[in-house]
């Protein structure tokens, strides 16, 4: 198991005004697995990803990710942990403006320190999976939001993380380029990774080990589904 909640909750406060965006949840993540997370939009599930993906601390209850107890880490705790273990693939891809396609992806490597003629390979490799080795040298301005996700989906495999997560990662895919994005993702999980996708796309279904639906900010197993 790679990551665990246990009663977990999470809670906005504005004002006078408190947002349940995660009711108590209890779920847990394996290796191997492409979880896919269905819902609505505003159901609570790019909020049930962030807390997967150490982004947020819960409001309360106990989550785990690769063996830490996420609510007991300090801020720089929290940022070595998604450095090294998890790579997120953002809903608007979080992209740098003035950072090429390659330089982007290469960015994670740089951070985590690794040799620069290794990253550069790892880098190549990491464009060539996702289809964009020709587009390397271009600005994210300068790609579609079809080609933006698949170089945000690369610099999120780049470090080899032991945790995938993406929200809403066909979005802006037209049909093509999703089956090519999911099946790609469906090979991670087959060879071992813990995939997470979130998605309000039914067509999705096809791709995951398991699903789980968020209704209102409450998480419960899809039942009719066989594998
Ligand atoms: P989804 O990804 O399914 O569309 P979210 O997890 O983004 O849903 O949001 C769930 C609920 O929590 C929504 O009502 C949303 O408005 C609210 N919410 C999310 N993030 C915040 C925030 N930072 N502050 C206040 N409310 C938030
Ligand atoms: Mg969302």
């Amino acid at each position: 198991m790679i990551a665990e909640l246990k009663g977990v909750g999470k809670e906005y406060k504005t004002g006078d005004q408190t947002i349940v965006a995660l009711q108590p949840t209890s779920l847990q993540l394996n290796e191997g697995e492409l979880l896919l997370i269905i819902g609505p939009s505003g159901s609570g599930k790019t909020t049930l990803l962030s807390l997967l993906g150490c982004v947020i601390y819960p409001s309360y209850g106990d989550l785990w990710v690769d063996g830490q107890l996420v609510n007991k880490l300090n801020q720089n705790e929290l940022a070595k942990l998604r450095l090294n273990t998890i790579g997120f693939v953002f809903q608007n891809f979080n992209l740098l403006a003035p950072l090429t396609a390659e330089e982007n992806v290469l960015m994670p490597l740089q951070l985590q320190g690794v040799r620069a003629s290794e990253a550069r390979e790892r880098t190549e490799k990491a464009l060539k999976t996702v289809g964009m080795t020709d587009r390397r040298q271009n600005l994210p301005k300068q790609l579609s939001g079809g080609q933006q996700q698949r170089i945000a989906i690369a610099r999120a495999l780049v470090t080899n993380p032991k945790l995938v997560l993406c929200d809403e990662p066909t979005a802006s895919l037209d049909k093509d380029s999703l089956g090519i994005v999911m099946q790609e993702l469906r090979t991670l999980a087959d060879e071992g990774k813990a995939v997470a996708v979130v998605t309000h796309d039914p067509r999705l279904k096809q791709y995951a080990h398991r699903i789980v639906e968020v209704e209102s900010g409450a998480v419960k197993e899809f039942k009719e589904f066989n594998d």
